[in-house]
């Protein structure tokens, strides 16, 4: 996972944000300073009056950023779109002998869009089964609404359970023998489909987590109820963890670790 302080808006300044760049995967995007922009809002203006030695105390400020791959065979480029929040603080230091207050601004960066979407934590690496297509697809819109909306965000997670059941072959509908829906199509709800999921790869402990997450993904749907970023932030830690125990392939490793097994035993005298 992509550092947690840029996830819970606790970035002071826009230059120190980097990250690999997924179209060429050799470069590291970085910040270009002639493709940034940022203008002070009109609420600040009006709204954020009060002043300290002739320094503003609060500004609001809203920025776009170019972050540009250091691969000069690629040159690819991000846009981050966000707010800035400034406050003043004053903070001591020595003039000429005297302790001196001077005044500094304290900046707090909210990312609300990043285009082309960063990818959370890396997906690439997966062997999904079937559906890579569909579980990529579903994890990306996630990645992209994350910035803009917990609750949503929330929702699509629990979207991205109802797709891993199907890339484990886990039915969507089955024709009850008996109750009300006896004889007819039926669909499964999530729970019942991760009942199955357990039938089939016995795991407690994956079927507690897998439910857990269903429910928090709920929330995003009920009305008076919000998630919260902490609390989104752990959903995607969680459903990272459950991804690498059902799709990281050690398959390969274990042929090379074996071919080594293999040069070890032919390299050595048996007593
Ligand atoms: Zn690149």
């Amino acid at each position: 996972m992509i550092e947690k302080d840029i996830l819970l808006d606790n970035l002071s300044k826009i230059e120190h944000l980097t990250f690999r760049c997924e179209c060429c995967k050799k470069g590291v995007k970085l910040l270009d300073q002639s493709k940034y922009f940022e203008s002070e809002s009109e609420f600040s203006r009006s709204e954020f009056t009060e002043e300290v030695n002739g320094f503003k105390t609060k500004i609001h400020r809203r920025f776009s950023a170019g972050f540009i791959c250091s691969n000069p065979e690629c040159g690819d480029i991000s846009i981050f779109v966000g707010d800035k929040n400034s406050v003043l603080k004053l903070e001591e230091g020595i003039c000429q002998g005297k302790v001196t207050q001077f005044p500094v601004h304290h900046d707090k960066i909210t990312i609300y869009d990043i285009i082309p979407t960063l990818n959370l934590f890396d997906i690439k690496s997966y062997s999904f089964k079937a559906e890579a297509s569909a579980l990529e697809g579903e994890l990306e819109e996630a990645f992209s609404i994350f910035w803009r909306n917990a609750d949503c965000c929330g929702m699509k997670i629990r979207s991205v359970l109802e797709v891993v059941m199907d890339d484990n072959g886990i039915d969507k509908t089955h024709i009850p023998m008996s109750g009300k829906n006896k004889g007819k199509v039926t669909t499964y709800n999530l729970y019942e489909r991760i009942e199955l999921f357990h039938d089939k790869y016995p795991n407690e402990d994956l079927k507690a987590v897998l439910n857990n997450l269903r429910k928090l993904g709920n929330i995003g749907s009920h009305p008076r109820e919000n998630l919260t970023r902490e609390k989104l932030v752990f959903m995607l830690e969680t459903l990272e963890c459950i991804l690498n125990q059902l799709y990281t392939d050690n398959r390969k490793k274990l042929v090379e670790l074996d071919k080594k097994l293999i040069e070890f035993m032919t390299n050595t005298q048996f007593n």
